[in-house]
């Protein structure tokens, strides 16, 4: 439960997730900032406009699915690092999680990565496709990984396995 050890319950992730059909329809943004905090920069970072505008600052962000064509735009611009971009059709067995990262070094295309999940335990192994780190980002790259289908919706984070005992 997100109160009680900061990462979000089934319940509480059901209610931020686009629907099993918009997962399937190709790229798209998950969402999860749970709480209600004074932040609404995702609003002004998206050129589709699919956040729907706050009523009041601390309201909790609300998408519209149908119009985010999953450009990853607002990952950087997330100072609560809880925005990730989804896409189920990335390949007929993998998926594609797009993450905002802040730490050093960063990983480089093709690198094989431990993938983790909200609790950051480790459950399974991913491959780095893109590493998009501009000026603009401010320190937040956006880093895409593959990863197995089955893992995608709990994947969350990254590990590298280079430095690590684990070479796998
Ligand atoms: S991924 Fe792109 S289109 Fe979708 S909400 Fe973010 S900025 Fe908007
Ligand atoms: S920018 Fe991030 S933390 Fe702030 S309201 Fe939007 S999703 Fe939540």
């Amino acid at each position: 439960m997100l109160k009680k050890d900061g990462v979000p319950s089934p319940e509480e992730l059901e209610g931020v997730k686009p629907s099993q059909e918009r997962l399937e329809e190709g790229p798209v943004v998950i969402v999860e900032c749970m709480q209600e905090i004074p932040c609404d920069p995702c609003y002004y970072a998206c050129p589709k406009e699919a956040f729907r505008p706050f009523g009041d600052i601390n309201e909790k962000p609300e998408i519209d699915y149908e119009k985010c064509n999953g450009c990853s735009i607002c990952i950087a611009n997330c100072p609560g690092l809880a925005i990730f971009v989804l896409d189920y059709n990335y390949s007929e067995k993998e998926g594609l999680l797009k993450i905002p990262y802040e730490l050093k070094p960063l990983p480089e295309k093709e690198e094989k990565v431990i993938v983790l999940n909200r609790a950051g335990e480790e459950i399974g192994k991913g491959r780095v496709v893109q590493v998009l780190n501009t000026k603009k980002q401010d320190r937040t790259a956006i880093i895409s990984i593959a990863v197995p289908k089955e893992i995608l919706m709990d994947a969350r984070h990254i590990r590298l396995i280079r430095g690590s005992t684990d070479e796998g």
